[in-house]
């Protein structure tokens, strides 16, 4: 009886000392503390769990972003997936799935959970897995917001120069989601630069199954014209056997890493080229690398890559 009453009247000298609305922050930090953190649902593969959102963020900047990479370029990716999970929860759940998120790249996010990141890493799992931990808390409860909404932090491996406006991707503009210059090349992103060569009879077959009546008995120099440019330099769109096509379609119907792409015909086929890898809309990973490694913290990446929003605390 007498514990019960010692341990009541500490925790009534604490409420008293620290009412609600005092905001406690974190010495070296200066983050907010807050307990408990809100709570997401994941759905990994066929299973579905619960956790902290600080633990999805870890799990998921693991998975999205090379551990190797400048702490400041985890910090931003932390942010950026902390608000894509908010976003979820708070503003627009998912419409394939109950849960919050899931770990297909192709819906939400990647993510991999302790165990996966263990045999992922081996004995390199200690340093990176702290590395990553400290990104996710030194950012605790960070996300990017605009006009009081939590942005759509999109995000993608690497540009060619400049990133892509979300218009020209996903037909819908977003104020914040522009193109912006970006300063990876390749000396700085492996595989930047990548060729795919198909045989004629190939170049034909794979665009015919998709457009039909592609006609391809002209002239070779024929075959394909008319390319039109996008002011970040991607493909907009081209004629290919006569039917117009996005670049967008091209990327897709070829594999190619990115829409950057250009055509060449030559003795052993058509051979495509493109640069950078994926959409190019919102933060280019590892331009935001770049970014730290010449000295910029995560919030100077941040305003770069999403013009126009600002960082906010739960
Ligand atoms: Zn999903």
């Amino acid at each position: 009886m007498k514990k019960i009453i010692v341990i009541s009247l500490i925790v009534s000298a604490i409420t008293l000392l620290f009412p609600a609305s005092f905001a406690l922050r974190e010495p070296e930090t200066g983050a907010l503390w807050y307990s408990p953190s809100p709570l997401v649902t994941l759905l990994d593969g066929e299973h579905s769990q619960s956790m902290t959102l600080e633990e999805y963020v870890v799990g998921a900047v693991a998975a999205e972003m090379p551990a190797s990479f400048e702490p400041e370029a985890l910090k931003a990716q932390a942010v950026a997936l902390r608000t894509y999970a908010m976003r979820k929860k708070y503003m627009e759940p998912s419409q394939n799935h109950e849960e919050t998120v899931c770990s297909d790249i192709g819906c939400c996010a990647a993510w991999m959970s302790e165990s996966a990141l263990r045999e992922r890493w081996g004995e390199d799992f200690d340093k990176y897995y702290s590395k990553i931990t400290a990104a996710v808390n030194d950012t605790r409860g960070v996300y990017l917001s605009y006009e009081n909404e939590m942005a759509l932090a999109v995000f993608h491996s690497s540009s060619p120069g400049r990133t892509e406006a979300s218009e020209n991707v996903w037909t819908t503009a977003v104020p914040y989601l522009v193109s912006v210059e970006t300063p990876e090349s390749a000396e700085t992103v492996p595989n930047f630069i990548t060729s795919v060569t198909l045989s004629r009879d190939d170049f034909q077959e794979v665009f015919k199954k998709q457009h039909p009546s592609a006609d391809f008995s002209g002239a070779e120099t024929d075959w394909i014209k008319g390319a039109e440019y996008l002011p970040s330099g991607r493909l907009a769109s081209v004629e290919i056997g006569g039917v117009r096509v996005t670049g967008r379609e091209v990327r897709e119907l070829f594999g190619m890493r990115s829409a950057d792409l250009s055509f060449e015909i030559g003795e052993d086929g058509i051979t495509l080229t493109s640069v950078g890898y994926g959409h190019g809309v919102g933060m280019s990973q590892y331009g935001a690398n770049v970014m730290a490694a010449s000295g910029a913290d995560y919030r100077e990446i941040l305003s770069a890559y999403y013009p126009g929003t600002e960082l906010l605390e739960i």
